[in-house]
């Protein structure tokens, strides 16, 4: 049988590639189509329009969907399946019908989080849906159609002839040990709209060694997983099958820097932890990112995976009111676990904390608690603040709608509603607005903790403050080490966030910027006792170019710049700003080029030398 998985906006794709080892074993030809790609990212912060990053609200375009049917119909596949979430429901009905409209009549599956949860909707487009774990589902369907077999009866398989639907019951849960390696080999692979990866400069992994979640949140798929099932569902792979999964993506990636953990929540039994930490120090040996919950967090567990190379950790606090978590996101852990739960993520890692705000029931009550709570949380941390997006048939969304909160057209599967607004909050007052403006300030190493809650307790400089004048302006956030380029948002003055990799070797790196051809500057950024996850924050003021260095734990940071043109200062308007990072051999360990717009002040031109050596300093965090 001829089988194409077809991927929106999703490279990593775990369930199509491990669907494709499974089928490829029992001796099936396997293509994944995958069309665009999945940089979600604040769109307000992208200033250029050429920006190449694919906004995850843009709809497939005509184009693109030519170049998928002409690859189907070189294919001649047998099953079509399509891997689909919520949002992209719409865009999966209007893909169906030109596949069905182009003389193919491949058996068209739907498979994923929407079919899931909304059967109804997804068999009334499709000729089959795919509830709940697929692997062995679409292998049956494979063998009988293969056999010329009955397809009806398989288990998490729904069939429609015409109008007659014949529904099977979900309750096949794949069991992950044995399930093999996702399949990652070049071949009958096609990307539209998106680059195949490049074996030599893949620096990250992405790996998931569960499913399910132990916990239910409300506007969670697992709640409702959880109510279909009548149980908890949660799994860990084997740990030695986590192990020979990560040895072949060394092999395979020889410039592999990082493993991501893409786990709801990564595994928190001790005794799969502690082998899993031995196994991985001793034959993986890489720095690796996981998401947490504060439940599951204590300080024998993260040191613990800190030493087997944890060095940065997102935590889901969600809400910072109690009320909110409890009443309606159905998440029991207290604030002073969160808090407890931050402290000890601080001591080891890097932390990035998410918030889901929007709510209807959210009251400036609410609000005012989150914003204590943020300020409470140790720097330094990156947050993501969200607005909850509503998925048919979660606990929150039905409980909204019978309360007569939210309307249908609200969902995320009728207009892409919560890829277009993302991070977009209606603030549903002016003081809710500034409150939320206090909240994006808590993790800014440039604005006391102290002055926000001046400003939060005082009623007149409450009413008076302006985002606009306490805010430093024109910061970038750099990061280097996801996709091997250096990624920067606004202009005039940068933000990077250096990540080193090094565990073992104490290396140094070099940061060159270069406007134009002419300027040119580099600041050697040390490396802290060869520890991965002490990393920095390095801030030019550009075009002045003065390099001022930050480190985590509050390290005066000396800086050596030098300059390679002197007293040059650009012109105001747009250069090209070339990046570089190398390593103290030389080696490039990431580069970023873009034209950008710089203002050059009077007195920049002035007195650009003078200014750029009183300057360069090392300066506290302030946390
Ligand atoms: S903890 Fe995370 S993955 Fe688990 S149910 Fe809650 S939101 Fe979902």
């Amino acid at each position: 049988m001829k089988i194409v998985f077809i991927s929106l906006y999703n490279k990593v794709a775990y369930e199509c590639r491990i669907m494709s080892t499974c089928l490829k074993k029992e001796g099936h030809e396997v293509h994944i189509i995958f069309i665009k790609d999945s940089e979600i990212y604040n769109e307000s912060s992208i200033t250029d329009e050429t920006h190449p990053l694919t906004r995850m609200s843009d709809e497939v375009s005509e184009k693109e969907i030519d170049q998928m049917l002409s690859l189907l119909r070189h294919i001649k596949p047998d099953i079509v399946g399509i891997s689909v979430r919520s949002p992209f429901f719409e865009m999966t009905k209007d893909m169906v019908k030109r596949i069905k409209d182009c003389g193919l009549d491949p058996l068209i599956v739907l498979g994923g989080v929407h079919p899931t949860c909304c059967p109804e909707d997804c068999i009334k487009v499709a000729d089959a849906i795919c509830i709940g774990d697929g692997e062995e589902a679409i292998l049956e369907l494979a063998i009988r159609m293969q056999k010329k077999k009955s397809l009806k009866g398989i288990h998490n398989i729904w069939i429609r002839e015409g109008n007659k639907v014949y529904k099977s019951e979900i309750g096949r849960l794949t069991r992950l040990a044995g399930l093999g390696i996702p399949d990652y080999a070049r071949d009958n692979k096609h990307y539209i709209s998106t680059c195949p990866p490049e074996d030599d400069s893949t620096l990250t992994y992405n790996l998931m060694v569960t499913r399910g979640c132990v916990f239910s949140c409300s506007y969670c798929y697992n709640s409702v997983i959880r109510k279909m099932l009548k149980k908890p569902r949660y799994e860990m792979k084997p740990v030695r099958e986590v192990i020979e999964e990560l040895a072949a993506a060394k092999q395979r990636y020889p410039n592999l820097k990082m493993v991501v953990f893409d786990d709801d929540i990564f595994p928190f039994k001790k005794e799969w932890v502690d082998r899993f930490c031995a196994q991985y120090k001793e034959q993986i040996n890489l720095p690796f990112f996981c998401y947490m919950h504060p439940s599951t967090i204590s300080e024998e567990y993260v040191s613990r995976l800190h030493d087997a190379g944890l060095y940065f950790a997102k935590m889901g606090i969600q809400h910072g009111s109690d009320r909110i978590r409890k009443e309606y996101y159905n998440r029991n852990e207290s604030k002073e676990r969160i808090l407890e739960s931050a402290r000890i993520l601080n001591k080891y890692v890097y932390t990035s904390y998410d918030l889901i705000t929007g709510t209807p029931v959210e009251t400036e009550s609410d609000l005012m608690e989150q914003l204590e709570l943020m300020l409470e949380i140790p720097r330094p941390f990156i947050l993501g603040v969200y607005t909850m997006g509503y998925c048919q048939n979660y606990d929150l969304t039905n409980r909204f709608l019978e309360e007569g909160l939210i309307r249908e057209d609200q969902f995320e599967s009728s207009n892409m509603h919560s890829m277009k607004n993302m991070f977009k909050i209606n603030y549903p007052s002016e003081r809710a607005k500034k409150i939320y403006e206090l909240l994006s300030l808590t993790p800014d190493f440039r604005v006391s903790k102290q002055r926000i809650r001046e400003i939060l307790h005082d009623k007149d400089k409450f009413d008076k403050f302006s985002i606009a004048e306490i805010q430093p302006k024109g910061i970038f956030i750099v990061e280097y080490n996801k996709n091997n380029s250096i990624n920067l948002q606004s202009t005039n003055t940068m933000m990077f966030q250096i990540y080193n990799y090094d565990k073992r070797e104490y290396r140094n790196m070099i940061l060159t910027l270069k406007i134009g051809n002419s300027a040119e500057w580099s600041a050697e950024i040390p490396c802290f006792y060869g520890d991965y996850s002490k990393n920095v924050n390095v801030v030019i003021d550009c075009p002045f170019a003065v390099f001022t260095i930050v480190s985590r734990n509050g390290f005066e940071v000396p800086v050596k710049t030098r300059q390679k043109i002197d007293g040059y200062a650009p012109k105001t308007g747009k250069h090209l700003i070339r990046l570089l990072l190398k390593d103290d051999k030389g080696n490039i360990i990431g580069s970023y080029k873009r034209k950008a717009y710089l203002r050059t002040s009077k007195r920049a031109k002035e007195s650009f030398a003078n200014i750029l050596m009183q300057r360069v300093r090392g300066v506290l965090d302030v946390c």
